[in-house]
């Protein structure tokens, strides 16, 4: 059979540059890498593409392809240098250099070097008060620690781990396969050992050659003033412990605020509806108001109408202060949002009272007294029924 232009095996032009050239291969290649591709011809079409890769991506073999086509580059003097046949080698490295030996024969082992500990989180409710003014708790929770009678080595004190009988220490695995395009060399991390080379022969009694052991740990959180829900507070180090000699992750304390009975916070700021009677609305009066400071006395002008809102400074939420140098920041305000209540059930004589003020506001004013549904029902279709 006649060997395909390498131009049409990778689909491009004759003119085609170098990351062209590079994205055509990387395409076809995972398509039709024989490890991804069950198709009985996957594996002649993966050679055919590599084959012509690796020529078009040499300056060299490709101006030789070009001058006298595949004989340019499969009879030795003008390139290609040695068969295609005996070379998986060079296709291989070509493929891994694109897919970092995705796909069966990766050679990349991954080194067992020293690995950051992950990070904890802890989930902490405190109340609303404890957020405005800041708080310390103490907090309890389960880590992985490194096992103190092994020191985290995993083998009983006094014994010591014995080379991996499987790798012979090097924690990897060689295999030579043999495939169509030729032999080739296989390395896998080995299992036995996962990688790290040793064998356990004697497990620490403690651990059982875990090498960590979850244990119960109680810590100080320093919660300071003007936190609020979903502040996060950072214990550097207080993660489970690292791998191989790496760093401990971190501890990460994420706070929950109670709901306060009938202050409302928004920022800064913080919210308190009031009721006040009708009197106080048009009279005006003194009031002791509830603050996160304790009771403070606001004025209510005569003639203060409902949804009036006062604003009385500085008794908001302190300013959270994110360099941590403790440093004043200011507080916000607290706002005093005024609900009038129109006062139901009357007795006599308020009733009478609230009829001399009408006829005094100008107008007299018949009180209707509450009733039934029964009765309203009456009333309106009295004549109807004849009642
Ligand atoms: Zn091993
Ligand atoms: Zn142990």
């Amino acid at each position: 059979m006649a060997k395909r232009d390498y131009y049409e095996i990778l689909g491009v032009s004759r003119n085609a540059q170098n990351d062209e050239l590079k994205k055509a291969y990387r395409r076809l290649a995972r398509q039709y890498h024989p490890d991804v591709n069950e198709d009985s011809d996957a594996t002649e079409r993966f050679k055919e593409i590599s084959e012509a890769y690796e020529v078009l991506s040499d300056d060299q073999k490709r101006a030789a392809y070009d001058r006298f086509g595949h004989a340019g580059v499969n009879n030795g003097g003008a390139g290609f240098s040695g068969g295609f046949e005996s070379d998986f080698g060079s296709v291989s490295d070509i493929f891994e250099e694109f897919f970092g030996g995705a796909f069966g024969g990766g050679r990349r082992r991954q080194r067992r070097g020293p690995r950051r500990g992950a990070d904890l989180r802890y989930d902490l409710e405190i109340s609303f008060e404890e957020a405005m003014f800041g708080t310390e708790k103490e907090i309890e929770f389960r880590r992985p620690e490194t096992c103190d009678r092994c020191n985290g080595g995993g083998a009983e004190p006094g014994t010591s781990p014995i080379p991996c009988t499987t790798c012979n220490g090097s924690g990897e695995v060689r295999r030579v396969q043999q495939s169509i395009l030729g032999s080739f060399v296989n390395v896998t991390t080995c299992t036995t050992c996962k990688g790290s080379g040793e064998l356990i022969a004697e497990p620490c009694t403690q651990c059982h050659g875990r090498k960590q052991m979850q244990q119960t740990v109680t810590k100080t959180v320093k919660v300071p003033a003007g936190v609020d829900s979903e502040t996060q507070i950072r214990l550097t180090g207080e993660g489970a412990p690292g791998d191989n000699g790496g760093p401990p992750g971190n501890l990460f304390v994420i706070l929950h605020v109670k709901k306060h009975e009938f202050f409302e916070r928004r920022g800064d700021d913080i919210f308190l509806d009031l009721q006040i009677n009708v009197a106080q609305a048009a009279l005006g009066d003194e009031l002791m108001i509830p603050t996160i400071d304790g009771q403070e006395t606001l004025t209510i002008p005569p003639g203060t109408q409902a949804g009036k809102i006062f604003r009385m400074r500085g008794k908001g939420v302190p300013r959270l202060d994110r360099s941590g140098r403790g440093a004043q920041m200011g507080r916000g305000d607290q706002h005093v949002i005024v609900q009038v209540a129109i006062p139901r059930n009357l007795t006599e004589h308020q009733e009478e009272l609230f009829g001399k003020l009408a006829l005094t506001l100008g107008k007299e004013v018949v009180p209707q007294r509450e009733k039934g549904f029964f009765s309203q029902i009456k009333n309106v279709f009295g004549d109807i029924f004849g009642a």
